[in-house]
């Protein structure tokens, strides 16, 4: 379980984050829905360790994560692919620093994000679309039971972002992940979530949380897509 008690944070004398004030449940997929510049970067950076919190703490499991990195899979807004290392490579990076790499799950993975024949590939010879699939890719090979998505379909045509969102489901649905995932898309959020925050204008704090009442199982959502791409094709 995450818990976020009370962060604040700013940027010198700019506060971005007043009272941020929320938990995400064991195995629960939430969503963060926010106007543009108000936050939700920022507090993805301060869960991911990568910068500490002005007041307030961010609990893991019972265990404070403030300032601390590799605690959850966190995935940047602009992905950080290593421009040295092959898209192969860096994929299998999250599962390398844990200790537990599966090179076949990676190349399967990889496979599934239409990213064949990229595998030896360098970062600079993918599209941005192919990039921030490669990067979601990694975070879901990353061992850590808490994933964090900042906007990871925002580049993609909508069949493929639809078949990354059935993608995402079958695996958080399988592998008993969390998810915490910021998006623009309110349909998106609507269609993933078992939650929805909703963040106000900067200094951002939680100014709403939706529970989405599932009418009826969520499979057969995904049985859905799948009709669509279907039909697609
Ligand atoms: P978007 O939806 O556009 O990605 P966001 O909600 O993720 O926006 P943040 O990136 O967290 O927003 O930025 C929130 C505010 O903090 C903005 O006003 C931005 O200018 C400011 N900001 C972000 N990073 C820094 C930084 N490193 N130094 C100074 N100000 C920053
Ligand atoms: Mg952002």
């Amino acid at each position: 379980e995450l818990s976020i008690e009370h962060l604040f944070k700013a940027y010198g004398n700019h506060p971005v984050l007043a009272d941020m004030h929320f938990t995400v449940n064991e195995g629960e997929f939430v969503s963060i829905l926010g106007p543009s510049g108000s936050g939700k970067s920022t507090l993805f950076h301060l869960i991911g360790g990568i910068l500490e919190p002005d007041a307030g703490d961010i609990w893991l499991d019972g265990e404070k994560i403030n300032g601390k990195r590799g605690s959850i899979s966190y995935t940047p807004q602009t992905p950080s692919l290593l421009p040295w290392r092959s898209i192969l490579k860096n994929v299998m990076l999250g599962g390398e620093i844990q200790g537990n790499i599966d090179k076949n799950e990676a190349i399967e993975l990889i496979e599934y994000a239409g990213l064949s024949g990229y595998e030896n590939a360098y970062p600079f010879e993918l599209s941005g679309g192919m990039k921030q699939r490669a990067a979601f890719i990694r975070s879901l090979l990353s061992p850590q039971p808490l994933i964090c998505l900042d906007e990871p379909f925002s580049a993609l045509d909508e069949f493929t972002r639809l078949e990354m969102q059935k993608w995402l489901l079958s695996i958080w649905q399988e592998h008993h992940r969390s998810i915490l995932f910021v998006t623009h898309n309110i349909e998106e959020a609507i269609f993933l979530s078992d939650r929805i925050i909703v963040l106000s204008q900067t200094p951002a704090y939680v100014k709403e949380i939706f529970t989405i009442p599932f009418s009826r199982p969520r499979d057969e959502d995904l049985l859905l897509t799948e009709e669509f791409l279907a039909w697609k094709k």
